[in-house]
């Protein structure tokens, strides 16, 4: 026995054995509320965390989740060779930092930005969301400082359509939501809902591309044209900020016509998730302003750090560098070309398995061809049934390991259930052919033995916002 390797003070017979033939701790519970006293054998330690890992879902199967779950071998590559290189080290690292900058230029031209402009990289795009919250909100006290006026009731304009980190903005750093409830029919909002709720105190409106309810849009153009109007009418000013997690890498690539971004305006900055549609791993979001001026000057720190002076914006301070080079890695490795084709094959994976769906004659599809949409579908069940959306989840769940959500909408569409699978690239044309049969198969197993917990919804998992 060499020395560290195996420190337990007195080799038993077990342990020999063990050492031969097989894993100690197979015979024992896994560590799991101290320290153990003793190590392992990196292959043990190894093995033993592949073995719980395998009760987890298959990433793969997972039809709920925006985020990416699979990347090429080549990216995985870049991503591995480069887990031990601090992002925030800019001084050390140069050209990380160089290459954070060039995919905020590449965003910020993608989403139309009208001139010279800034942004971050974020841990995604709920830190992007409370920096780009926080920045309407400095922007707004110092109109309002300026203009000597009270500045003690912030309030910010959201549809109930909106992710739960917009409720988490408002409660960390006290601003009062104004959410505009949903209809029955009614998923998204537009300007006649939002007009009623905004004044001069009003920070901002947040309105989403691509939301993780249904996919759809906000009428972000119509919100626009309604905040000029109340400016040349009222003299209010009051900025948009889009929430594009899931969107901007959509709308860019299959509704390059359709304005939502800094095109209109009123929209001052944008965040989008790069490990959602920029299809990188998990850990990496961006925050995009129209302008530099649009970032408010002491939210940023300058600090001597390691030998240089640093500017930094954000919440997190060391992080990988691994999520930033695949945003990159994407970036030159699709290019625009790739990035369309892409979102064109989920699309048109997506439709297909629509179709299918609606064609078993028990769903109804939420949303038509002709409105933009991300890449899923999203349908419900029709008529009478002795069982309901979460049964088909559970029974999807069971006979096949697929994880498809179901869930109900926020007030007062609460009492809507949705199901909602999302067709990413690992979602080809016979996986949908072979989904849409389970799913077919579900509700006949259903129809013969009916609902399978009418009151014990939480074994379901309904989240919808990741
Ligand atoms: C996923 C999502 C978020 C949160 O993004 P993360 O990158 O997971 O932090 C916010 N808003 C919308 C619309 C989303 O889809």
């Amino acid at each position: 026995m060499t020395s560290g390797e195996y420190p337990s003070p007195v080799m038993s017979d077990l342990d020999a054995l063990a050492r031969e033939y097989g894993n100690r701790f197979l015979l024992e519970p896994a560590p799991d509320h101290r320290l153990p006293r003793h190590g392992m054998r990196a292959v043990d330690a190894m093995r033993l965390l592949g073995e719980e890992l395998l009760l987890d879902g298959l990433p793969m199967r997972n039809l709920a989740t925006f985020v990416t779950t699979w990347m090429e071998p080549e990216a995985q590559r870049v991503v591995a060779e480069n887990l031990h290189r601090n992002y925030i080290d800019h001084a050390e690292y140069p050209r990380t930092a160089e290459i954070e900058q060039r995919c905020i230029r590449m965003l910020a031209d993608l989403f139309h930005a009208p001139g010279e402009t800034t942004g971050t990289r974020t841990q995604g795009s709920s830190e992007a969301i409370m920096l780009g919250a926080l920045s309407l909100k400095w922007k707004w006290r110092a109109r309002r400082e300026a203009a000597g006026k009270d500045t003690t009731r912030p309030n910010l304009v959201f549809g109930g359509d909106v992710h739960v980190v917009w409720e988490k903005f408002c409660r960390y750093f006290e601003v009062e939501p104004r959410i505009i409830a949903l209809q029955p029919d009614k998923y998204v909002i537009g300007p006649a809902d939002v007009e009623p709720h905004v004044d001069e105190n009003t920070i901002g409106v947040a309105a989403v591309l691509g939301t993780t309810f249904t996919g759809h849009a906000d009428d972000i153009a119509g919100i626009n044209d309604l905040l000029v109007r109340l400016n040349e009418e009222r003299g209010l000013d009051v900025p948009i900020h889009v929430d594009a997690a899931s969107g901007g890498f959509v709308w860019p690539f299959l509704y390059p016509d359709s304005e939502w971004d800094f095109r209109l305006s009123r929209v001052r900055s944008i965040n989008v998730s790069g490990h959602k549609f920029g299809l990188v791993y998990p850990g990496i979001g961006w925050l995009i302003f129209r302008e530099r001026g649009d970032l408010p000057d002491d939210l940023v720190f300058y600090e001597n750090y390691l030998g240089k002076r640093d500017a930094t914006f954000t919440l997190n301070f060391s992080t990988g560098s691994s999520m930033v080079l695949a945003q990159y890695y994407n970036f030159v490795r699709f290019g625009h070309e790739g990035y369309r084709y892409i979102m064109e094959t989920m699309q048109a994976n997506a439709r297909h398995l629509a179709e299918r769906i609606a064609a078993i004659g028990d769903f109804r599809i939420i949303g038509s061809e002709k409105e933009e949409q991300l890449p899923l579908v999203a349908f419900q069940l029709a008529g009478d049934h002795n069982y309901d959306e979460f049964d088909v989840a559970s029974q999807l769940a069971a006979e096949r390991g697929w994880m498809v959500p179901a869930y109900t909408l926020p007030p007062k569409a609460d009492h809507i259930k949705i199901m909602r699978a999302l067709v990413k690239l690992t979602l080809g044309h016979s996986m949908v052919e072979t989904l849409a049969d389970d799913i077919a198969a579900a509700c006949q197993v259903l129809a013969e033995k009916g609902t399978l917990h009418p009151h014990d919804r939480s074994r379901v998992k309904t989240g919808t916002g990741y």
